[in-house]
């Protein structure tokens, strides 16, 4: 829904562009006024808001009855000022004064911690500071325990003391803004970003050649590189569990003592180091592995913050290699949320938390806010300099949520902005207009084998009346695995080809590309004149001989419809009248890649496809440079596949189980989250130790496959094709399988460690079985006593609709699964975990009203935008 702004800029502009005849909405603007003032007034959320609407209300009545030209003119120029800002109120208007708004309806949901609750909300960290928390220890007193130890271990920087001590705390803005500063010029914003862009890191205290090497591994190469590099995490030592409160199976912070440490002897000879800690309340065991060199840093009464998952072992609480570090006294004593960095070898914890000190205490407010008044305003964010601060060492809850609102915005109304930017540049290009009659399409539906379900009927027309259009298609079809979108791309080639052009299906990999030239022939031929088309494919699998040929046919025409993998976008390949490029799976290949297949024709209509549900809020987001047509359902006449949340104890009966229906003919998939067992994980089922077992042991009988990611993509192709020839019983796999592989024969996927994924992902994986005339079956093992885990996949159990899952996942564990999918360039949304709906609307909305007022960031005050809106651009280096 487009925000009532937003509305109201586009009818303004209409207004303008069409000579104040009052014309641009039927009725007249008097008209517009009283539905508009529904809905503004609805959205807005503060006194000035509602002013504004009240305000805009009354001129859009007064403005039939304006006489001149110029008069409505300047109506019109000061309605839009006004909205976007650039006119401040008129002084009947007062702006709410800055300090008497409490923030509560706007406020984030968080509920206020008890710590908290008696502040009030606007002066947190001055009461905090000054109630709450001893006196600032003097910077020469502060020597943290395991100070001296840590010289040997962590490389060449000693810590300084003093750098270390907690930022002077800022006052929290919340949605109290106070007086808007000045804005930058556009030219001195961009001057001084570029500044922090170039200033290197090596302008920080102790940071030297070698030091910018390992910063450098991170990605850390300018300062302003340091400004946005975000905590991966951080200890709260505000509130962390104590022992006695530890449960199994969970990964937690403690801060303990160490009572002793002594080396022990593994079985296998292997030398580890058993510790014991405690804080008053218990006791637990700590044993680490392969880091013998911890004997000296941890001292008996030395302070320790451990981190990891505990186990339980012979009735006694423990920990395996949990990640450590030792207490910063200064940490304790103001009772921080303290910022956890990335690191690298050689880099430690507290050297890089000290750099990232230095970084923001020195240029976080140096950063100009790129954002216009008017939406820093609406939207009332917290300013961008004091976010920059609170998100690297936040002073409460409170202020850590407020930045990361602030900067979750930022990215994803930055990214909101390009994509609609760079739609706008596709679609200044003229396209080639492809318009097929009924006469061939009716017949074409007819001879289906199966009527299309109402929703790929919407989808058809949709993509024909785009491609009719002399204007590129840039159209997303988002259906869930076997909703039919191949039959919806293959009516869409036979149209191109129908109107003289040839057409290209770009798949992952050579079995989904050989799955799609099976089906796309077939279907081709039920074309009124399908006999004459020619299909072809072309994978890395083509001899030679082959693929000169079909180069040739390409280039001539004689071919009408591609159908290959990468080969596709290769140089030798060229069309002679490339109209319609359909992209399959769309989130396995780049940008470029799409960018590419475009470029062999002269602005060709481009179809993506993907069977990733993806709430649509943010699709939206995510793809708005492109239109989006999602398939919402499934053909009739489907056995919905038995999915069960299983135990650890019950995965015997499911071997059992297995064992029955490759008895009956059947094939199985067992999936693992990782490769190999890692340290870390070592509670993970790895799939090459797990395909070991499997294959020797219980399944010795069976044929046995391995598929997993570090495998070369012809290895992984040779493991998948001979599984879908029923050449083996079983394909053991990580999460690798999830791509669209076909396999009719197989019925039973059991997944391991199923609370690790995200429930869209266990939906993808469960969309492998059930593709043929197979009763089949989804197991879930999961050894995960909360109740939480369980009821998350309890979901799966319940409902079959990919998009629900999506929704739901989005609601129970972020957005971290759904932008884990798109793979083109992590760096885009740094703060996964806060893209919520209500932030992903917000940026929308805000975005939406500043294109529609500005579509090319002409005026002074979107200049910076236009700047950092291009940069972005560049980054993704899209080529089209
Ligand atoms: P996906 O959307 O996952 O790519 P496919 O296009 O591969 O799905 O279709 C899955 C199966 O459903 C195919 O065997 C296809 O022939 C069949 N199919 C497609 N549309 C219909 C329909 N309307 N009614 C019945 N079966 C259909
Ligand atoms: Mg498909």
């Amino acid at each position: 829904m487009p925000s009532a702004l937003e509305t109201l800029v586009k009818i303004l502009k209409l207004e303008q562009d069409t000579g104040y005849r009052n014309t641009a909405v039927i009725g007249g603007l008097q008209s517009f006024a009283n539905n508009w003032a529904g809905d503004a007034h609805r959205q807005a959320r503060r006194p000035e808001h509602h002013q504004l609407v009240d305000e805009m209300v009354s001129k859009l009545r007064g403005y039939e009855a304006l006489d001149t030209i110029e008069a409505r003119h300047e109506a019109v120029r000061y309605m839009l000022g006004r909205v976007t800002g650039r006119i401040p109120p008129p002084d009947g208007l007062p702006p709410a004064p800055p300090d008497e708004q409490p923030a509560e309806e706007a406020g984030p949901p968080e509920p206020p911690a008890p710590d908290e609750a008696a502040m009030p909300p606007d002066e947190s960290s001055v009461s905090l500071a000054d109630e709450n928390t001893p006196e600032p220890t003097p910077p020469a007193e502060i020597e943290p325990p395991g100070e001296r130890a840590d010289e040997g271990d962590e490389g060449e920087e000693g810590e300084d003391a003093e750098a270390s001590a907690p930022p002077a705390a800022k006052p929290h803005p919340g949605f109290q803004r106070g007086k808007p500063r000045p804005a930058l010029p556009a030219d001195e914003a961009i001057a001084r970003f570029s500044q922090l862009q170039e200033t290197p890191v090596t302008v920080l205290h102790k940071v030297g050649e070698k030091m910018a090497e390992k910063l450098e591994r991170l990605g850390l190469t300018s300062i302003r590189d340091m400004l946005f590099n975000y905590p991966a995490r951080y200890d709260d030592y505000t509130r962390m569990r104590t022992l006695n409160k530890l449960r199994p199976g969970e990964v937690t912070t403690v801060i303990v003592a160490v009572q002793s440490v002594v080396r022990r002897q593994a079985r296998g000879g292997r030398p580890y180091l058993m510790m014991t800690v405690d804080d008053d309340t218990a006791k637990m065991r700590v044993t680490f592995f392969g880091q013998m060199w911890l004997e000296r840093q941890f001292r008996r009464g030395s302070q320790v913050v451990l981190s990891g998952n505990v186990e339980l072992f012979r009735g006694e609480l423990m920990m395996t290699n949990p990640e450590w570090e030792m207490v910063e006294r200064e940490h304790l004593h103001t009772g921080r949320i303290v910022p956890v960095y990335s690191l690298t070898k050689g880099l430690a914890a507290r050297t890089m938390r000290r750099l990232m000190n230095q970084t923001i205490d020195e240029y976080a407010d140096q950063v100009p806010d790129y954002l216009p008044e008017s939406v820093l305003s609406r939207t009332e964010l917290a300013d961008l300099n004091w976010a920059l601060h609170q998100i690297h060492f936040p002073e409460s809850h409170r202020a850590l949520e407020d930045a990361r609102t602030r900067l979750t915005f930022d990215d994803l109304f930055i990214f909101q902005s390009a994509m609609m930017r760079q739609r706008r540049a596709w679609q200044s290009a003229p396209g080639q207009p492809i318009v097929v009659g009924d006469e061939w399409l009716e017949p074409f539906k007819d001879n289906l084998p199966f009527d299309l379900t109402t929703a790929q009927r919407r989808a058809i027309r949709e993509i024909l009346a785009d491609m009719a259009k002399d204007v590129p298609m840039n159209r997303l079809l988002q259906g869930d695995v076997g909703s039919g979108k191949t039959a919806v791309a293959a009516i869409a080639m036979g149209a191109a080809v129908r109107a003289g052009k040839q057409a290209a299906l770009m798949a992952p990999t050579s079995i989904l590309a050989e799955q799609h030239a099976r089906s796309v022939t077939d279907l081709l031929r039920l074309a009124p004149d399908g006999e004459h088309m020619q299909v072809r494919l072309l994978t890395g699998n083509t001899s030679e001989a082959e693929r000169q040929e079909i180069y040739a046919g390409l280039a001539d025409g004689s071919i009408d419809v591609i159908i290959g993998t990468h080969a596709l976008i290769q140089e030798g390949v060229q069309f002679n009248a490339l109209g319609l490029a359909v992209i399959d799976e769309q989130h396995r290949f780049g940008v470029e890649q799409r960018g590419t297949l475009r470029s062999k024709g002269t602005n060709p209509h481009l179809l993506v496809m993907t069977a990733t549900p993806i709430p649509r809020t943010l699709a939206l987001t995510l793809y708005a440079d492109l239109d989006l047509t999602i398939i919402d359902e499934i053909p009739p006449g489907r056995t919905p596949i038995d999915t069960r949340v299983i135990g650890l104890s019950e995965r015997e009966r499911a071997y059992g189980f297995i064992q029955s229906q490759i008895a009956k003919g059947r094939q199985a998939f067992i999936v693992y989250p990782l490769v190999e067992a890692s340290e870390k994980l070592d509670d993970v089922g790895a799939a090459t130790d797990e395909y070991e077992r499997l294959s020797k042991e219980v399944f010795h009988q069976q044929r046995v496959g391995l598929l997993h990611g570090r495998m070369t993509p012809s290895e992984k192709e040779d493991v998948m094709a001979t599984f879908a020839r029923g050449e083996l019983d079983i394909l053991v796999s990580t999460s690798v399988v999830e791509v669209g592989i076909d396999v009719p024969n197989a019925s039973v996927i059991l997944i391991e460690n199923a609370e690790r994924f995200g429930l869209a992902q266990l939906h993808q994986f469960r969309g492998r079985v059930g593709r043929g005339a197979h009763k089949s079956f989804c197991i879930l093992v999961s050894a995960a006593p909360t109740s939480d885990a369980q009821q998350r996949l309890q979901a799966l159990e319940d409902t079959t609709d990919g998009f629900k899952l999506a929704e739901i996942d989005w609601k129970l564990r972020g957005a971290g699964d759904i932008l884990g999918l798109r793979q083109s360039g992590g760096a885009e949304f740094r703060l996964t975990e806060a893209v919520n709906p209500r932030l992903v609307e917000l940026a929308q909305r805000e975005a939406r009203t500043v294109y529609a007022e500005d579509p090319d960031f002409a005026a002074p005050e979107h200049q910076f935008l236009a700047w950092r809106v291009n940069a972005l651009l560049d980054w993704r280096a899209d080529v089209s």
